[in-house]
């Protein structure tokens, strides 16, 4: 195949101790909106609702490195950028109609990921019922940590997710107060999307989302992942 202007480079994400430094090609980005109770409350809703699903663009990754810190520009637009610490879930294995008692089996791995918001901009978008992707869908809106493979992640229900921003802890919840979980994500998603190897998924935020500004450090952790450092240009 030739094409008549530059092919776009693949999208890739680390991952964690891959010896010949082989990287985790990103093809699409889905987006789980209001997956914890508490989180749902705090945006004005019942945290009751079955799963509903956005994307962000495959480039809009911002990998960070094993053991290194991003930096993400501040974005254009916005007075309101803020943090959402998210379980990501790497798909290795695509497939439609996806039961849940076999979703596990289509995981390639996890990371520790950022869902950044340009939040006035979505609030708007809703108030309108227009779509969300200028607050959402925006350059480096995706911030992800290595990829670890799962057989060598350590995660249940009791697992802590953690957001500090400067040092101070914003958001902490753990992996069991999902509403729709790992396997009942990919249950949904695929009935509604053929998934395909190079999916990532954004399982959605706890609560404690608040704005972040330039030189700010957001510092996410998921207990048996990693962490992921990013600095606010
Ligand atoms: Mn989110």
């Amino acid at each position: 195949m030739t094409f008549v202007i530059p092919a776009p480079p693949v999208a890739s994400v680390p991952v964690k101790g891959a010896p010949d430094g082989a990287a985790f090609p990103v093809h699409r980005i889905y987006c789980v909106g209001r997956n914890y109770v508490e989180h749902a409350i705090e945006m004005g809703h019942s945290g009751r609702e079955a799963p509903f699903f956005f994307m962000k663009p495959a480039d809009a990754i911002l990998p960070a490195a094993e053991g290194s810190v991003a930096t993400m520009r501040y974005p254009s637009l916005t007075r309101s950028l803020h943090h959402e610490v998210e379980l990501v879930i790497a798909i290795g294995q695509g497939g439609r109609d996806i039961p849940a008692e076999r979703a596990l089996d289509h995981v390639w791995g996890y990371a520790v990921g950022l869902d950044m918001t340009r939040r006035d901009l979505q609030n708007d978008m809703k108030k309108q019922g227009r779509p969300w992707c200028i607050g959402k869908a925006f350059d480096e809106a995706a911030p992800i940590g290595p990829i670890v493979p799962a057989a060598q992640c350590a995660i249940g229900p009791d697992t802590e997710i953690e957001l500090k921003v400067n040092g101070s802890v914003r958001q902490a919840s753990t992996i069991g107060k999902l509403i729709w979980s790992v396997p009942e994500v990919i249950e949904h998603l695929s009935a509604a999307w053929a998934l395909q190897p190079g999916d990532l998924i954004f399982t959605g935020t706890p609560e404690g989302v608040a704005a972040v500004g330039p030189g700010d450090t957001l510092s996410a952790r998921i207990a048996g992942i990693g962490t992921l450092d990013v600095k606010i240009a």
